[in-house]
Order: C-alpha cells, then structure tokens, then sequence
C-alpha cells in the first residue's frame, strides 16, 4: 500500500492543532472540550471516508466500511499533561488514511475495514486507564464509573450526562466486541529499542504483564544522636534493599523491568532512625512466571535485609495485570507486510499498557505495530518520530489489515 506521505503528515497537524501546546506538545486530558473535540474531528473525517459512523455509550467513535465483523484499526486522541503530538494521535491517523486510501481505490477487502477512537486510554485524568476498551471487554465495572473523579473533583459521570452519555448504559459499549473480527493499532515505541537497532519499525509481541507490591516495614523509631549502631532496628534498609535488589535482577533476567518509583518513611524526621517505611515495587515482564520469579527474589532480598536489621517485613499485591500476548495470525499479517515492503521490523516486547490489553483478554486477536521514538521520548512535548517512518509504519498496517480483510472474504 503506498499512501500520500503529506496528506497523512498534515492530518496528523490539523488534529494537534486541538489542544496545542506552547511547547509544541498536545494536551487533550479525557473528556476534556479538547478531546471531545478530537473525536469529534475523527468522527467527521471517517463519515468523509465513506464509513458508518456511531458514537457508543462509553464514549468510543466506530466507524464501519459495510461488512462486519471488521477489520478494525485504532487508537486514542486523549492525552498525558502536557503530552505528545504522537502517542494515540498517529495510530488515528494512520487508521483514517489507510482506510480512507482503500475505499477510494477500492482495493480488495477495503468493506471490512474499520476505524475506532478509544475515549480515556491514558487514565490519568480519572485514574481509569483503557476505560473505553474496557468497557468493550466487558471489564470496566459500574462501581469504578461511579467513583472515578479527577483531581478538581469533577465527577466522570456529571461529564458524561453533561455530553449526552448516560452513565449507567456505559456497559452496553461491549456490544461491540462482536463486531471486531480484529484489532491492529499503529503506536509510537515511547521506547529507545528500535533506535538503537536502527529499525524504522518494530511488530510487538505481546504487551507486558504488571506486579506492583505494596512494602512495609516495621523497625524502631529511635534518637538518631543517641542509638548506638547494635541497638538501631531501622526500617529504611529494608526498603533500600529492595531498591538495590530490583536493579540487579534487571542485570540478570534482560526480559524484566522492575522498580521502586515511590518510598517513604513514616513520621521521618533528621534526627530519627526510620521507625517505620515502606515502597511500591513495580514489575514487568512479558512472562507470568518472570513476573512471579523477579519479584520472589527481589522481595526475598528485602526480607532478608529486614531480618539482619531487626525489622518485620510485609509485602502485599495491590495491582496485577496479566501479559497479554498479540494475535499469532495478525502478528504474521504484520511480520508479512514488512517483508513485502522491504522494511526492518524486528519483534518486540510493549512495555507500556495500550487498549489491545483489553481487548486480547476478552477475546479479540490484536496485533500493533511500533514506530521508532526519536530519543525514545514520549509522554512529552518533546516526543517525535519521522514523518518517514511513521508513513511506512501506515502503510505496514494497511498492507496488513487488507490481507486480513481478505482472508475472511467479502
Ligand atoms: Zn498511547
């Protein structure tokens, strides 16, 4: 598939023109006018296309080119603060221009291929995350809905009914799911790997799995003048230790990332020996038993330290999302497209959540396609990748949607 590098280029300009940043960056949080009026703009662009556009209950814009279950491809408009013009906002307008592309040349298959703009992927307006691909899966519950408000205190469910949503009928999005033959997402790396393999694109594999353990630990709250070394049961080791003891299994399982993103210390004061403290421990990995084995050893490592200083040690799961692995048939569609085209797409591992996290569980087979990050920036205004590379990542994925279009026949 061969595509209008400036056409695509452009639209990607028109739509990071809503929500403009000074410091050339996007900033579209969920359910924000300027998000809202991003979908409204993908809704408008997929009814020129030619498609059947519909608006479901939670939010999501479809749009359908006339043969179902579709071929559908993807992503988000919403953004992080002070974001990226990228991230969520290529994959949209690769998905608009390879399909729009299809139906005016009126390839084969183009009548199966789909659009969609999930609302409220980021999370980080009303703590949800993937909330509109969850509710396609079937896994947003109501009780979430109910409860979720951003920092201002503005409740997700007055910002739905003042937009015409009603709350309550959120769950009926998941009629949709039956709709999805497929879901393919073009999406920027936010990842330094396909720079330093000089690959303009990389096929993912599965998106990694997420452990995050809650550690406390409980020494003594003593003098910090007056408590002699062989008397000091400070809680602060232990918590260090496992620190240092994520760092090292990093070294020696190359396929996990784990982290200690946020510690404390309890009533901590200069002149006190932490009496009581604690972390978050994060781990990914692409495996289950990975996940399992990385953080064993690293919370055996903190344990250990607790007992040498005297401490008691307790660590609790509070989030565990699952590895989701992507389709073997799109990930073969995509594999193919690249060779056919001659283009470098090595496989890979995501390393951060995207929608098909929701959608693979719950039955969808998903694939997505990564386009190197400049410097492997993002979540930034900052964020860049090539207007090459993202056209060739667009036309990948339309080469890749049609011959999976074609496969399920017309
Ligand atoms: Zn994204």
């Amino acid at each position: 598939m061969k595509l209008d590098a400036e056409r695509l280029w452009s639209a990607l300009g028109e739509v990071n023109r809503i929500g403009a940043t000074p410091a050339g960056g996007a900033e579209r949080l969920a359910w924000s006018d300027q998000e809202l009026q991003a979908r409204r703009w993908f809704a408008e662009r997929a009814g020129r296309a030619g498609l059947d556009v519909s608006w479901d209950p939670a939010g999501n814009v479809w749009g359908f080119g006339g043969l179902e279950p579709g071929v559908v491809l993807g992503s988000h408009l919403d953004t992080v603060p002070d974001g990226g013009r990228f991230d969520g906002a290529l994959g949209v307008v690769a998905a608009l221009e390879v399909v729009g592309h299809a139906r005016s040349e009126q390839l084969p298959g183009c009548e199966r291929l789909a659009v969609v703009c999930f609302s409220d992927e980021e999370g980080v307006r009303f703590g949800l995350g993937m909330a509109g691909s969850r509710a396609v899966a079937g896994t947003l519950e109501p009780a979430e809905i109910e409860a979720a408000r951003d920092s201002e205190g503005v409740l997700l469910t007055d910002l739905l009914e003042a937009h015409g949503f009603e709350p309550a009928r959120v769950p009926e999005a998941g009629a949709n799911l039956a709709r999805m033959a497929c879901y393919l997402e073009l999406h920027v790396e936010q990842g330094i790997r396909l720079e330093r393999l000089r690959a303009p694109l990389g096929v993912v594999t599965a998106i990694v799995g997420l452990s995050d353990y809650h550690i406390e630990v409980t020494g003594e709250a003593n003098h910090a003048g007056t408590t002699a070394l062989e008397d000091r049961r400070d809680a602060l080791l232990p918590v260090a230790q496992v620190a240092l003891a994520a760092r090292e299994v990093m070294s020696s399982a190359p396929g996990v990332v784990a982290t200690v993103g946020e510690a404390w210390v309890l009533n901590g004061a200069p002149n006190i020996v932490p009496g009581k403290a604690g972390c978050v421990l994060d781990v990914r990995a692409g495996g289950v038993a990975e996940i399992e084995a990385a953080a064993g050893a690293i919370l055996e490592a903190g344990r250990a330290a607790a007992a040498t200083a005297g401490c008691e040690f307790e660590a609790r799961l509070t989030k565990c999302l699952p590895p989701a692995p992507m389709d073997e048939v799109v990930v073969g569609a995509l594999v193919g497209a690249a060779a056919v085209l001659g283009v470098e797409a090595p496989k890979l591992d995501s390393r951060a959540g995207h929608d098909a996290m929701s959608l693979a569980p719950a039955g969808v087979p998903c694939g997505m396609l990564f386009v190197a990050s400049q410097g492997g920036i993002s979540h930034s205004p900052m964020e860049r990748s090539s207007q090459r590379d993202c056209v060739l990542g667009a036309e990948v994925l339309g080469a890749a949607a049609l011959s999976l279009a074609q496969r399920h026949g017309s």
